[in-house]
């Protein structure tokens, strides 16, 4: 089960679980109600942890499904810092609490950030688009405004950068074989592909076909 902001966001989760775990494929199943989480804490949290947990186990019954795991996506909106830590450690945790598996998914400081890691991909999409030598092997959690940086300087042409470009970049990196190999580093990258391989080895056991 996947939620997440919006359809591009869910659709790019989608595209990098299937490559991570091809056991996923064909099984994913997404919930559109947006269930802002980043910013709630204490009984707030856990109400809203609760009301996505039965649209999650209502939708799993709707689809005759099992509910093995629930990935949520959400971005920090800010470059990487302690905030992620406690943030994703917050929401992790009620989340684990309510539904036992599940995985939270916060990019910092959003998705575009990832596609930034993957030069390649997005030429290979667009091929007047190309990533300034400036931003290659950095961090890309900490870059602010990842998303101007792909509108303004990596698409500036005829062409730029759209938001639902987001997953067909990573459609072309997992085509391409690059999305192993990131130019760079994120820490909210390596956390969803740690989140993935777990999910797949310990999560779907048993509950496979
Ligand atoms: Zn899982």
């Amino acid at each position: 089960m996947l939620a997440g902001e919006d359809r591009n966001d869910r659709r790019s989760l989608r595209v990098l679980l299937e490559a991570a775990c091809p056991d996923m494929r064909g099984r994913i199943v997404e919930i559109n109600d947006p269930m802002p989480l980043r910013q709630a804490s204490g009984a707030n949290l856990s109400d809203r942890v609760g009301r996505l947990a039965r649209l999650a186990r209502a939708r799993a019954a709707r689809e005759n499904a099992d509910l093995a795991c629930v990935f949520v996506h959400e971005d920090l909106d800010a470059a990487d810092g302690d905030e992620y830590l406690q943030t994703r450690k917050r929401v992790q945790k009620a989340l684990e609490a309510e539904l036992g598996t599940a995985h939270y998914v916060l990019a910092v400081a959003e998705i575009e950030a990832w596609l930034l890691l993957f030069p390649e991909a997005l030429a290979g999409l667009v091929s007047s688009w190309s990533v300034p030598k400036k931003y290659l092997h950095r961090d890309t959690g900490k870059l602010s405004d990842p998303k101007r940086i792909l509108m303004r300087e990596v698409g500036s042409g005829s062409r730029r950068y759209r938001e639902s470009d987001a997953p067909d970049v990573l459609v072309k990196a997992v085509e391409l074989g690059c999305h192993t190999t990131p130019v760079g580093t994120n820490r909210s990258w390596v956390q969803l592909h740690a989140d993935a391989v777990d999910c797949c080895r310990e999560h779907l056991k048993g509950n496979r076909g």
